[in-house]
Order: C-alpha cells, then structure tokens, then sequence
C-alpha cells in the first residue's frame, strides 16, 4: 500500500531532506504542499514535482493523504497536527513538537485517541554514529557511563537566518532549535533518561527580541550520568562531537552533530583504540522507513511523539534554568 503524503509547510528542510527520503521509500508518495500563501503552495510544488500546491489546511485535510509531515514554524506546529489526527492523518512532526511541554501532550493524547502514528523529526538517532555509540554502550564496552560532553555549536546558515534569530512568538532560539536534538540523542545514546538541568544562555551578537544564539547545559541522568551540552548558532569555526566516558573505556565521536551521515567514532579502552564500523545512511531515509513500518503496524518511529514530548521538556527545563539561574527538574509528565 502506497503512503500518500502532504507537506504541512512550504520548507527548508522538506526541500534538503525530506522529499528526497519520502520519495526514497518504495511505498512513498507525496500529492501535495501547503503554504500559507498561494503563490509560494504553487512555485513550491513546481519546483519539487510535487502535483498539488494547497494554500488551506481544510483543503490538503480533506483530500486522500494518508500522512502529513509538519515543519512550518514551531508556533503552528500544535494546531496543525491536533486538525491533522483529527483528519486521521498519520503525522511526522518536526522538532520543537510545540512551544510548551503541556501541548506536546496534548499532540501525544490527540493522536492515540485518533489512532494514528505521530513521530518526531529527531533525525540524529538514526545516524549510524549514534547508533554504534549506544550499541556499544549497551554491550558493556565502555564499562559504567560516567559522564557524557556534546559539542553541538555550529554556524547557522545565511538562508536560515530569519525566524530561528528574531521571533520569539515563532519558537526561535538556539534551545529550542538545537538543545532539543541533544536531549533527544543524549537520550537514545545513552538509553537513560535525564532528570534535571543547569542552562547559562548567551545573545552573542547573531539573535535579537531576547532570543539566544547560544547556550550550555549541564545535565544529569536517572543513572547518575552526567553530561554538558553546548548548543550555538555563531560559531563558524566549530567541529561538532560527542563523546562518553565510562569506568573501563570512553567513545570519542567526531562530525556526528549532522544531518549528513559522516563522522567517526573511536572506542578507547586499556586495549587501546578502535575505530568502530557502522552504516552511512541517509539519517531522514531511514527514519521515514521506520515511521511507514509503523503505519503498517510493525514497531514505532524512530522517535516517537513521547520522544518528542521529553525533548521539550528538557528544552522548557533549560530555558528556566537559564532565566532563574537554578537548577530544574525535567518532568514530561508522561
Ligand atoms: P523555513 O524557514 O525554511 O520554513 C518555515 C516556514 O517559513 C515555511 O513553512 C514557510 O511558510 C515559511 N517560509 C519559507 N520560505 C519563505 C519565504 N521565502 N517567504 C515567506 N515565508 C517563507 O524553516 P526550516 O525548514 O528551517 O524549519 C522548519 C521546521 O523544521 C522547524 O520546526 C524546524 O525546527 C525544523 N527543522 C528540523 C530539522 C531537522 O533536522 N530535524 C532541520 C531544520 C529544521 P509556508 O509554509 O506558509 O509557506
């Protein structure tokens, strides 16, 4: 069965990654795009191949897609997807799944009462890097996990200089953009989950209306792990990393930060190094494999709506920390 999809948002992302790993599926089609305006629903669908351009969210709702992937900006985000379950439309829905913890719920709850699958686009747990980290973690390779550091500050792109860096209303700032990828893959790597948060946050020269461009996290985990995050937007000289210390061995991963599936990652132990092997595909291929698996019944997203729900409380947890200068607890409330 063919798995008819409509873009919610006329995007940057659809357009990099996700028509390409919609389309990579043998089972995936798109029909349609909305945009809030006409003309961009219309060049949009030109430009991509895809037949339908849809300026009303009624309109690509009551039409026959089976799935919608949401990535407009964060703000739309709730309303769309709780009209899309509605709809009994299965839904993909970028990260931050909303601007507050208690509406991702309420986008969790919406669509298990309307029985359709919801995932988040946590696209790094799908990288081969992470998933060799976790695998080895779980094997007992590098012993108990102490401590875990993410080096997650890049440069943000000129074509992506807009909302991200100026509008609070529409979810901007670097936590909500890129602390919530670090919780989501702290999460998975380390198979544990976290339970408070220490944030200092910066506006270093790149975002405006309060709005951060910079921040780093202090965290630890139910285990006892602890770990820091650093998270920006200004650093254009940055390499991107992730690495996990434990009692018999410690895994350096580099490059790994990414929407592209590069990278390394070395195991380091009294043995001495390894480079350890793993699959280089396309992270948003392989997650869209997973979520059509999961419309068919067989297993879940690779990040689920719950998933999503726990990044953003870790993210809402960061940004009051950040403003209180204390300690918070993360509480999905899950
Ligand atoms: P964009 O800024 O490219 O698109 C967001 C919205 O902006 C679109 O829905 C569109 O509205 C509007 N827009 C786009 N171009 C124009 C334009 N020229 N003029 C006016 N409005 C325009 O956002 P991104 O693709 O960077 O991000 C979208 C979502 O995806 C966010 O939630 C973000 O957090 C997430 N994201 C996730 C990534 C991941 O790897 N998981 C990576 C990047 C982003 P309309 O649809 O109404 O036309």
């Amino acid at each position: 069965m063919t798995v008819r999809w409509g873009l919610i948002g006329a995007s940057t992302i659809a357009r990099q990654f996700m028509i390409d790993a919609i389309r990579n599926q043998p089972d995936g089609e798109i029909i349609a795009v909305m945009s809030s305006s006409a003309d961009r629903a219309a060049a949009y669908a030109r430009e991509n191949n895809i037949p339908k351009g849809i300026d009303s969210l009624d309109a690509l709702l009551s039409s026959d897609v089976d799935a919608v992937y949401i990535s407009t900006t964060n703000e739309l985000h709730l309303e769309q997807a709780l009209a899309a379950a509605k709809a009994g439309k299965h839904i993909m829905c970028e990260k931050p799944l909303a601007l507050t913890t208690t509406d991702a719920r309420k986008m969790v709850e919406a669509c298990t009462t309307a029985g359709v699958v919801l995932g988040t686009n946590h696209h790094l747990r799908n990288a081969g890097a992470h998933r060799a980290m976790r695998e080895a973690i779980a094997a007992g390779r590098i012993g108990k996990p102490v401590a875990a550091r993410v080096f997650h500050s890049v440069y943000l792109p000129e074509h992506l200089q807009g909302w991200r860096i100026t509008k609070p209303e529409a979810g901007g700032g670097v936590v909500l953009d890129i602390t919530v990828h670090d919780a989501d893959t702290l999460r998975f790597v380390l198979g544990d989950d976290p339970v408070e948060i220490s944030a200092i946050t910066q506006s270093s020269g790149m975002a405006s209306g309060g709005l951060e461009d910079g921040a780093m996290c202090v965290w630890r985990f139910k285990s006892g792990v602890i770990a820091q995050s650093h998270e920006g937007f200004t650093t254009r000289f940055a390499d991107t990393g992730f690495e996990v210390h434990g009692t018999d061995g410690s895994l350096y991963a580099r490059n790994v930060m990414t929407q592209k599936p590069v990278g390394s990652v070395t195991l380091r132990t009294e043995k001495g190094e390894e480079q350890l092997a793993f699959d280089r595909e396309d992270l948003y291929t392989r997650s869209l494999r997973a979520f059509h698996a999961a419309i068919r019944g067989e297993g879940t997203p690779s990040a689920t709506g719950e998933d999503g729900v726990w990044s953003l409380a870790s993210a809402e947890a960061a940004l009051e920390s950040a403003k209180s200068g204390k300690t918070v607890a993360i509480n999905p409330g899950l």
